[in-house]
């Protein structure tokens, strides 16, 4: 019987193919992938020594560090399914996630187990830190040689944008297809070698490990985010390919200056959430090879990309539709025409199976030939070029106009001194709804309401130009830093 769905695991692959390749920078620290391999069989047989099963379903709490690379693969060895957790969530939202997940361990490192001391008393299952896991002994166990590709790799949370979190089940194919996606689009390139700054519990940064591993390049690792450090790696031509969301490109564009990246920097893969079209033109100007990209939790990383020869042409499109996906954008039930704006709906095998426990979410995401609905508004233009406009759940409706907050946003945004802005729909008596803006203005700059009111003014349709202003010091954000518009909503309810 033929077994297309078994491919040979990842690491093992790799490390027998290209050893002494490095696998990860940090610091000043290499690791080959021989030793990545190493390494990720002893902490697994740590783990094993300690009670982890093959199989488990195991709890990870951990920022970027190498170990915490040596730990996931360790984790793919024993072909445990890992539950990766936002180390910023509270330990109430982190209690609810190793609970709905049913995970039975919590891996963890001192210092996280004390910040998020609250588990420890109200969580049943065994928290194990790094730091013992060092001193444990070893015992072996029969590695995992395989993957099944509809074998249960990872559940990763969504970011509660919209509402709860939801798990998504990711499959080590889910995560290959994604990977192979990529690369089709973007090439291989001779001393290729990712840079990797977002965290490593959410899809930007896990799909850059299994990258790494498949494609055999070096991962440069950073702990945190450092738009000093970065650039001077970029610019020294370290690395050639970084993936980045709005606020960290526009802080490095701040950082950078005049000064410019090194000719070998080829990709600045730029998602995650809206980009504005000025930071998109400043990258042009500065030659910055930016590539705005579409993905979530549930595509496992990047669904469409621009690419490389597109990008100048077609600024403020997320592209096509990577290799082996489908999108398309629905509107009232039916396909939409070209820059008709929709639903975007996407299809392909590095898309998610569904949602952890959550068969109610699942009868409203997806349709009966396997479409997930995103909840995101966009439209194709004549060519097949993707551009997203909004999340469904902030549209605005105004006296039976729709109004997308985000090109309000883009407007306010264009204001040099304005930091952050949020518009939502707000109840009104006449119009239905009205939009609203809030607005953070940048360190040591004034900004007063009326010069916003006439850039709205010069750029958009009367009725989009928000009624009511409101400066805050800072937006609410949830732990993956994006703004939480339904607690803007709700205190305007409240007022
Ligand atoms: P939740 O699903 O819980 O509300 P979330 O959607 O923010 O949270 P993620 O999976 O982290 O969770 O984010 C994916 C979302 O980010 C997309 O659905 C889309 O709304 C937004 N996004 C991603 N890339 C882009 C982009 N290039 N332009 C605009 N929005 C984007
Ligand atoms: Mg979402």
């Amino acid at each position: 019987m033929v077994q297309s769905n078994i491919i040979p695991n990842w690491l093992i692959k790799r490390a027998y193919l290209t050893p002494n390749r490095p696998a990860i920078f940090f610091h000043n620290y290499t690791m080959t992938f021989q030793q990545l391999f190493d390494e990720a069989k002893t902490v697994a047989e740590k783990l094993h020594h300690v009670g982890v099963q093959i199989g488990d379903r195991i709890g990870v709490l951990l920022n970027n560090h190498p170990e915490t690379i040596v730990l996931l693969h360790g984790l793919q060895l024993l072909g445990c399914e890992t539950v990766l957790l936002n180390i910023r969530l509270q330990d109430e939202e982190l209690l609810y996630q190793l609970n709905d997940s049913e995970a039975i361990f919590l891996i963890s490192n001192e210092k996280l187990i004390e910040q998020h001391n609250g588990l420890k008393n109200q969580w049943d299952h065994p928290i194990i830190s790094i730091e013992q896991l060092r001193q444990e002994k070893e015992k072996s166990f029969p590695l995992t040689e395989q993957f099944t590709m509809d074998d249960l790799c990872t559940i990763m949370y969504t970011s509660g944008t919209t509402g709860h979190p939801k798990g998504v089940m990711q499959t080590y194919g889910n995560h290959w297809w994604s990977a192979i996606g990529s690369v089709i689009n973007l090439g291989l390139h001779e001393g290729d070698a990712w840079l990797c700054a977002v965290p490593l519990f959410h899809i930007s940064g896990y799909s850059i490990l299994i990258r790494s591993v498949l494609y055999g390049i070096p991962v440069i690792l950073f702990e945190k985010f450092d738009e000093e450090a970065i650039n001077e790696t970029l610019i020294s031509g370290k690395a050639t390919i970084i993936s980045v969301v709005t606020a960290m490109a526009q802080r490095m564009l701040q950082q950078l200056g005049n000064r410019s990246y090194h000719p070998n920097f080829r990709c600045m893969l730029l998602g995650g959430g809206g980009v504005p079209l000025s930071l998109l033109e400043t990258c042009k100007e500065k030659e910055i090879p930016v590539f705005q990209t579409y993905g979530m939790t549930e595509t496992a990383s990047q669904i469409a990309t621009l690419s490389p020869e597109d990008s100048l042409s077609k600024l403020g499109s997320a592209g096509k539709p990577l290799f082996f996906s489908q999108l398309q954008i629905v509107k009232e039930g039916v396909q939409a025409k070209p820059t008709e704006i929709g639903e975007i709906y996407v299809k392909g095998p590095n898309v998610t199976r569904g949602y952890w426990k959550r068969e109610d979410a699942n009868r409203e995401s997806f349709t009966v030939d396997g479409w997930l609905k995103t909840g995101d508004m966009g439209y194709m233009d004549e060519e097949g070029y993707l551009y997203i406009v909004d999340r469904r759940t902030d549209l605005i409706i105004s006296g039976g106009e729709n109004i997308y907050p985000a090109e309000i946003e883009q407007i306010i945004l264009s204001h040099p001194h304005v930091k952050e802005a949020a518009v939502v729909g707000v109840f009104d008596a006449q119009w239905g709804q009205i939009p609203m803006a809030f607005y953070v203005v940048k360190e040591g700059k004034n900004v007063d309401e009326g010069e916003l009111i006439r850039l709205c003014r010069e750029h958009l349709a009367k009725y989009k130009v928000p009624k009511r202003w409101i400066q805050l010091n800072e937006l609410p954000k949830n732990a993956s830093n994006k703004v939480l518009k339904r607690l803007l909503r709700k205190w305007v309810e409240n007022e």
